[in-house]
C-alpha cells in the first residue's frame, strides 16, 4: 500500500517512480507518458461533437477494472492522462505555485464526501438520460460547468442521428467531465501539479478497491 501514497501527495508519476527506482532519472520513455495529449485530443473533440463525449467511459472504467484485476494503482501511476497532463502543466510548464494544499483537501472526509458528491451528481446525469429515453424529458443540448453554470454547446450535436438519451448522456458526462478537469486546473494552478489527485473521485475509488483486495488478501490463511 505504500505504492498509493504518492499519486495522494500530488507528486507527478516521474517523480515516485524515479524514487521507487533508485532515482537515477535514466527512466525509459513509453507510450504511455504521452497519454495527456489524449487528455487535450479529448476535449477538443467535444467541441465539435459532443457524442465523443462516450469514449470519456474509458477513463471511467479502466482504472475500476485495473484496480479490482490487478489490486493496483497501475492506471493513476502509468495511464492516466489528466493527471499527466497536471504534472506537464504545473511541473514542466512551470505554472504551479507548488506550494501545500490545505490540509483538509486529502483529508478522509473531503475525500469520500466529495466521492459521494461525485456520485450522487452522476447518478442525476443517468437519471436525466433515463427522462429524455422515457420520453419524460427533452434533449437539452447544452453542458453544465461546476453543476451550477449551463452553457448552450447546441452546434456539436446534430439532431436525429442517433438517439436523444444517447445525446443526453454525451452532455452530461462532457460537463462532468470538464468540470472534474477545471477543478484539476485551478488546484494545480494554486498548489501542486497534482494536486487534485489527492480527492479525485477516481483515485478515490481505485484506492478503496486496493484497500479492499489489500485486506482479502491479507486475511487469507497461509
Ligand atoms: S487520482 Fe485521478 S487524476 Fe490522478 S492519476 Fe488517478 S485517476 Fe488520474
Amino acid at each position: 500500500m505504500r505504492g498509493l501514497r504518492p499519486v495522494r501527495q500530488g507528486l507527478p508519476c516521474r517523480l515516485h517512480r524515479a524514487a521507487g527506482a533508485g532515482g537515477d532519472g535514466m527512466k525509459r520513455t513509453r507510450w504511455y507518458d504521452y497519454l495527456w495529449i489524449w487528455s487535450i485530443v479529448y476535449f477538443a473533440l467535444g467541441f465539435f461533437n459532443i457524442l465523443f463525449a462516450w469514449l470519456g467511459m474509458i477513463d471511467f472504467l479502466l482504472p475500476l477494472i485495473l484496480a479490482a484485476f490487478g489490486g493496483n494503482k497501475f492506471f493513476c501511476n502509468h495511464l492516466c492522462g489528466r493527471g499527466q497532463l497536471f504534472a506537464r502543466l504545473g511541473g514542466a510548464l512551470g505554472r504551479s505555485q507548488y506550494r501545500s494544499a490545505p490540509r483538509w483537501m486529502s483529508s478522509r472526509w473531503f475525500r469520500y464526501g466529495f466521492l459521494i458528491f461525485f456520485l450522487a451528481m452522476f447518478g442525476n446525469m443517468v437519471f436525466q438520460t433515463w427522462l429524455v429515453a422515457a420520453g419524460a424529458a427533452s434533449l437539452r443540448e447544452a453542458i453544465q460547468l461546476f453543476w451550477t453554470f449551463r452553457l448552450p454547446w447546441g452546434w456539436t450535436y446534430t439532431a436525429g442521428l442517433v438517439p436523444d438519451w444517447v445525446g443526453q448522456f454525451s452532455f452530461g458526462f462532457y460537463s462532468m467531465m470538464l468540470t472534474s478537469l477545471l477543478l484539476g486546473l485551478i488546484v494545480m494552478l494554486l498548489y501542486k501539479p497534482r494536486t487534485w489527485c489527492a480527492f479525485c473521485p477516481m483515485g478515490t475509488m481505485t484506492q478503496g478497491i486496493c484497500k479492499l483486495k489489500y485486506r482479502a488478501g491479507a486475511s487469507k490463511p497461509e
